[in-house]
């Protein structure tokens, strides 16, 4: 009996899964013990997140720009997040016309998304980026100017650098919106100055936000 407990946190200790982060890395063990008594395999036990990340380049945001950030996205996704985050670029198609409101000159966020919906075809996501200006039904205002919206219900998100204050700073509302889309997580819970999930609430500066803080991160 206990040699079998010996072997059974050899199994634990030998999982692909387990990571560098000790609150999740005990909950996962506390979870992979209850299963191991269930009689479930130790690979069934490997839970890690991942998922095929399409960017969605619009109008004028061009392929070459696509590329300059995603050495960005892809560094900021691995060490912000565990998991698996594979990039792939989409190539550049125009917004949809009938997003279009042409007195403000912006693009109906949500119809954006209801597009990209159509183009998903199992687990991915799709991060629509653009340089127009984006809008939605928010703040109690219609058709207010916003930099990020995603759909919770589905792998969809956009978002816009045209009212960014800092436009180095865009990996981190393409990071917000993510995390709302993948994880389906709500806004900071802390309202953490420095946490990356703090509510916008309409204004478009990132630059004190460097981290996802310790209610947010994942
Ligand atoms: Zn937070
Ligand atoms: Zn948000």
């Amino acid at each position: 009996m206990k040699q079998l407990m010996l072997l059974l946190i050899n199994m634990l200790l030998l999982c692909s899964c387990s990571n560098d982060k000790s609150t999740k890395s005990s909950t996962n063990q506390t979870v992979a013990k209850v299963e191991i008594e269930e009689g479930i395999e130790p690979d069934s036990m490997c839970n890690t997140p991942q998922c095929v990340i399409y960017l969605q380049p619009y109008a004028d945001f061009s392929t070459h720009e696509v590329e300059l950030l995603l050495p960005d996205l892809q560094r900021q996704f691995d060490g912000l997040l565990y998991g698996y985050w594979e990039f792939k670029v989409l190539p550049v198609i125009p917004l949809p016309e009938d997003a279009y409101i042409k007195n403000l000159n912006r693009y109906r966020a949500t119809v954006i998304l209801n597009h990209e919906k159509k183009q998903l075809k199992g687990n991915e996501m799709v991060i629509g980026l653009t340089h127009k200006d984006i809008c939605m039904d928010i703040h109690g205002k219609k058709n207010y100017g916003i930099i990020g919206c995603s759909f919770k219900s589905s792998r969809v998100c956009v978002v816009s650098n045209k009212r960014l204050k800092n436009k180095d700073d865009y990996w981190k509302p393409i990071l917000h919106e993510f995390i709302h889309a993948f994880y389906k997580a709500g806004h900071c819970p802390e309202d953490n100055d420095s946490c990356i999930m703090q509510d916008g609430k309409g204004k478009g500066d990132f630059t004190n936000k460097n981290i996802l803080c310790s209610s947010c991160k994942h």
